[in-house]
């Protein structure tokens, strides 16, 4: 699937809204940088949200919030605070284990925080070097 264009129809720009911010911000590096890719690859583990294939890579987008980086978004609801505290600890396993599958494959896997999104130029020297 080729990712969408911005000049779409009304019901594909529907379907782009479901799309965060963050991984729009990594389709757009990937594409800057000439390295072809398909989004939410429901045949490799954790479903990544991109993956080439025959190269061997995925690059994971990871939600600060959702799997608690250690940043200023990581945060902890003030309510149901120990449910949530379970909750983030089986994302982060479950993220861990998703990448050791990965590799036990044979794919180069890299994570890129929410966070580190804002820094384009960061974020090009994270992805430049994937196969
Ligand atoms: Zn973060």
């Amino acid at each position: 699937m080729q990712p969408l264009n911005a000049r779409t129809t009304s019901a594909m720009s529907k379907v782009r809204q479901v799309r965060t911010t963050p991984e729009e911000r990594v389709a757009k590096v990937l594409r800057e940088l000439g390295k072809a890719y398909r989004r939410n690859v429901r045949n490799l583990p954790g479903k990544p949200d991109f993956a080439n294939r025959s190269k061997g890579w995925v690059v994971q987008v990871h939600g600060c919030f959702w799997h608690h980086h250690d940043c200023k978004r990581g945060t902890v609801p003030v309510n149901n605070r120990e449910e949530w505290l379970v909750k983030f600890a089986a994302n982060r396993v479950r993220d861990q284990r998703v990448e050791a599958d990965l590799r036990g494959i044979g794919f180069e896997v890299v994570t890129v925080w929410e966070c580190e999104t804002r820094h384009h130029a960061a974020l090009v020297e994270r992805l430049i070097n994937l196969r």
